[in-house]
């Protein structure tokens, strides 16, 4: 029997995990039913041992390819089987909404689970018995349960989002597949929404295997093509109006009341000219999503707001389009070419810009455990001229009167000379997440602590820098502090974007949002200003139906100081004001002669 045999004969949808409970019906994503059949080991797909799909979202997945297979597993073809996803929460939650609902609805698979509950010292991997063989989940973040069972059948489920490094011991990926190694027949099945192209598993492996597509019949002319966001017909201004397809053969328009009869039509072809026999892969966007889930019209709204905003256009091409993003290379800056670009003055300068030296100082400090690092930096309204990196180095849980600390307070007092009079560092903000007791101690025990913003990054808040808040640092001293201590929220996420939009901008000229460097900066200060890219979040729920999807940074290599201190400078230019006051040069001076008067 194939699996969609099986599952039209013997799979129920319940109402706890699916918005069309009930009987499955393979017809209802006929797509699906080759991604089924060729899982099982019956001649003509008794070659293939790995299948890769590549996909965007409501098209079906989790319910058709992996619950049809684990259920048809259970009840048909028994075999020790596992099931890997990108985390443990991530692979609880699949049980709990999909697993569990399929066996309770579906009786020949009830009937099959052992009611005998394995003893395990760990509670991070599931058990499933039944003759013949055991289902094992678990996330691809713990490596001794990935290494735990040799396994006939192996489900790799949102690969892109799996960690490159699993506790030291390589590519969860690699260490799920050699649990497979003793069985010729084994089943690999890989599928995921695709991330970034740059580190993108799942696309890696779809162009190694067959690349499939599913081609689908006009109704006007029968001619068989692959569905295209760029066919998609629609009003930008006017949505309602309605969303309509154009043939790519007769050019006439299809209505999506046709998609249906075409779906039912459609066909997948290989379309790579070599390859191996014993690798198919699948690729999937929404706009095969049947009637009743995604709409075409879904789909081009999306594609309207991803034409304005950059972080959905990301989502919209993964989600979507099924297609990794290549903003990793071209929306990031390139280390290599502002190492190459370089500066113009002497670091630990003040610069001097349309003939005036720059008047108004800001510094952002990062404090690690061994050393407190700090990026000081000028401004003429929003151009910011980077001055100078200090690294202090010494233990930071010493007391505020030792180094580093001492230093720190030393830099505060320091005048840099310009042609004019000397200047001082006007404000400073400093990140308390790591060590906020030191921190706080450090803040309290200056003559004029008004000149130090106490700062915590934060992912998500509705400004760019919050008012000021309270914490009792009981937690990390033992000791209450009566008043609380003050400090600012800033927006970390939006003020990276912001600093990598400004460095690259492709100018020779400074444009009013430049930032500069002084000559002679190491590589590897460029390397750490361009270390974090923008991914998937890991908590993001591949199964979402609103296509929200969460991105966090992500840092591409071990130290990223210089960024982090970047961004702190930013938040304080806001925190400031100084974005109210850089819209002209007579403004600015006015707001640079105030602020110097606090000093
Ligand atoms: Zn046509």
């Amino acid at each position: 029997m194939l699996i969609s045999e099986w599952a039209d004969g013997n799979r129920y949808l319940s109402s706890a995990a699916s918005s069309e409970p009930g009987k499955w019906q393979t017809s209802r994503t006929p797509y699906l039913k080759e991604i089924m059949d060729c899982m099982t080991s019956r001649p003509p797909y008794h070659k293939i041992r790995r299948i890769v799909i590549m996909k965007g979202h409501q098209v079906g997945y989790t319910e058709g390819v992996l619950m049809n297979f684990l259920g048809y597993t259970i009840s048909h073809q028994p075999a020790p089987t596992m099931m890997v996803g990108p985390s443990e929460k991530n692979i609880k939650k699949i049980a709990q909404q999909k697993l569990d609902p399929m066996i309770h609805s579906s009786p020949v698979v009830r009937k099959n689970i052992s009611t005998y509950s394995r003893s395990t010292t760990r509670n991070t991997i599931i058990h499933k018995d039944f003759p013949g063989g055991f289902l094992v989940l678990c996330g691809a973040t713990i490596a001794s349960d990935l290494a735990a069972t040799s396994v006939k059948n192996l489900l790799l489920d949102e690969v892109d989002r799996f960690p490159l490094d699993t506790e030291g011991e390589g590519s969860p990926i690699e260490l799920a597949i050699g649990r497979t190694a003793a069985y010729n027949r084994r089943k690999i099945i890989m599928g995921s929404t695709p991330v970034d192209e740059e580190t993108s598993v799942i696309n890696k492996w779809f162009e190694a295997g067959d690349k499939r597509y599913y081609f689908v019949p006009c109704p006007h002319c029968g001619y068989y093509q692959k569905l295209i966001i760029e066919n998609l017909i629609f009003d930008k201004e006017n949505i309602d109006l309605g969303v309509t397809y154009k043939c790519s053969h007769c050019a006439k328009e299809i209505h999506e009341s046709s998609k249906t009869l075409m779906l039912e039509a459609g066909e997948w072809r290989a379309t790579a000219t070599e390859a191996s026999e014993t690798i198919r892969s699948y690729h999937l966007n929404s706009l095969y999503s049947p009637v009743g889930f995604l709409s075409w019209a879904d789909v081009a709204k999306a594609k309207i707001k991803s034409e304005t905003d950059d972080v959905f256009e990301k989502t919209f091409q993964n989600l979507y389009l099924g297609l990794p993003s290549t903003q990793a290379a071209d929306d990031f800056p390139s280390a290599g070419l502002l190492f190459k670009k370089g500066g113009t003055y002497p670091e630990g300068e003040v610069p001097t810009f349309n003939g005036k030296p720059i008047s108004f100082l800001l510094a952002g400090v990062d404090v690690q455990d061994n050393r407190i690092e700090i990026l000081v930096t000028g401004w003429h309204r929003k151009i910011c001229f980077v001055i100078e990196h200090i690294v202090l180095w010494g233990n930071t849980n010493n007391d505020a009167h030792q180094a580093p600390w001492i230093d720190l307070t030393d830099l505060l007092e320091k005048k840099y000379p310009t042609k004019g009079v000397d200047l001082g560092i006007t404000q400073m903000a400093i990140d308390s997440g790591y060590i906020p007791h030191k921190v706080f101690a450090w803040h309290k025990s200056l003559k004029n602590p008004k000149i130090v913003r106490v700062i915590r990054g934060v992912h998500s808040i509705d400004a760019i820098i919050s008012f000021p808040k309270l914490m009792e640092v009981s937690v990390y001293s033992g000791k209450k502090s009566k008043r609380g201590n003050r400090y600012f929220d800033l927006n970390t996420h939006y003020l990276k974007r912001e600093v990598y939009k400004r460095l690259l901008i492709d100018s020779e000229e400074i444009t009013e949002s430049s930032i500069l460097f002084p000559e002679k900066m190491s590589r590897e200060f460029y390397e750490q200003l361009c270390a974090e890219r923008m991914v998937l979040a890991d908590s993001a729920d591949p199964m979402d139906r609103t296509g929200v999807r969460r991105y966090k940074w992500r840092a591409v290599r071990e130290r990223n100081e210089i960024l982090d201190t970047m961004v702190y400078n930013l938040g304080c230019w806001y925190g400031c004001n100084a974005n109210r006051y850089s819209q002209s040069d007579e403004r600015w001076d006015k707001f640079v002669n105030i602020k110097g008067r606090f000093i």
